[in-house]
């Protein structure tokens, strides 16, 4: 059987490292959080940064706006954290109403307090091979994830399923820059099954249940980014994890595996942000 990527465990352990270098930092964190709209999971994800981040003794405050909210507002927002020396970090929760250019907000947050590293500077040195002042969240839980149970990743193939800006595009650019053999598939991808089966490493990240266990390769690393709730209302992810746990070595569980991940970094780059400004 699989042995399970704790990402509950690792959250954990970077939590009480954390607290300790905030308790011994002169001046706080301040990480501002610009919520628009009211979907739902927005508002929860929203309320857990902003608890997790009190017990860590980071600074947060949440600035809230309805959904029909204009594209300048948003901007003017941005502009008025990026020149307040008090906000180290700011975070614009996606996805933003329709309405928005959600790429003219996010890439309108000065790179220093990008906590999300999703602008353009960051993205760009990320690309580049070069360091940004953080990576994105979820990629960076998967990276740290892979190195606490000591994944080789050098010279092994990792198969990417899904492309966005947020998950996709950016793990299979750290993967790459860590020397793994990288190949990315999509919806469009023909044959998914068998580019999957060639997977050393396996990251899927598209939000319904699209791997069974006859597209794995024996012993294999399963890294399963996708949330969403089934038919029945239960939380699933991308995989099948009864299944794959009998053929894969290593598996994140959902949830359980990269959502606390993602938190454990945003509170890794929020200090990080502070700490360097
Ligand atoms: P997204 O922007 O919706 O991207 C989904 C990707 O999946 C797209 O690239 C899409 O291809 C691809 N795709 C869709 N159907 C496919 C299929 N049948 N075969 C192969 N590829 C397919 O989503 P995202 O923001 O990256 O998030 C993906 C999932 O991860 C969601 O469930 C989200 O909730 C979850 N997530 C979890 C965390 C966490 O912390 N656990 C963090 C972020 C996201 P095209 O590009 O061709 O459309």
């Amino acid at each position: 059987m699989a042995v399970i990527l704790d990402g509950k465990k690792l959250r954990d352990k970077i939590f009480a490292n954390l607290k300790a270098k905030t308790d011994s930092m002169p001046v706080k964190p301040t990480l501002a959080v610009i919520l628009a709209g009211d979907n739902p999971s927005s508002i929860i994800y929203v309320n857990n940064k902003k608890k997790c981040a009190e017990k860590l003794g980071i600074n947060s405050t949440v600035i809230t706006y309805s959904s029909d909210v204009k594209e300048s507002e948003l901007l003017n927002k941005v502009n008025e954290l990026n020149n307040n020396k008090n906000v180290t970090a700011i975070l614009v929760q996606l996805p933003l109403p329709e309405h928005i250019n959600q790429f003219n907000i996010i890439d309108a947050i000065a790179p220093e307090k990008d906590v999300d590293g999703l602008t353009t500077y960051n993205s760009g040195k990320l690309f580049s091979g070069e360091k940004p002042f953080v990576y994105p969240c979820t990629p960076k839980g998967i990276m740290l994830l892979l190195d606490e149970y000591g994944i080789e990743i050098e010279g092994k193939h990792a198969v990417v399923i899904g492309r966005s800006n947020l998950v996709g595009k950016p793990v299979a650019q750290m993967l790459l820059n860590r020397n793994a053999t990288v190949t990315m598939c999509h919806s469009k991808t023909k044959n998914l099954s068998d580019i999957t089966k060639t997977a050393d490493i396996l990251i899927s990240a598209v939000g319904k249940k699209i791997i069974g266990e006859n597209m794995l390769k024996n012993n294999c690393v399963v890294i399963d980014v996708g949330i969403f709730r089934d038919d029945r209302g239960k939380i699933s992810g991308d995989v099948d994890f009864e299944a794959a746990s009998k053929i894969a070595s290593y598996i994140t569980p959902v949830p359980g595996g990269v959502g606390p991940m993602t938190i454990a970094s945003l509170m890794l780059n929020t200090v990080e942000l502070a700490a360097n400004s």
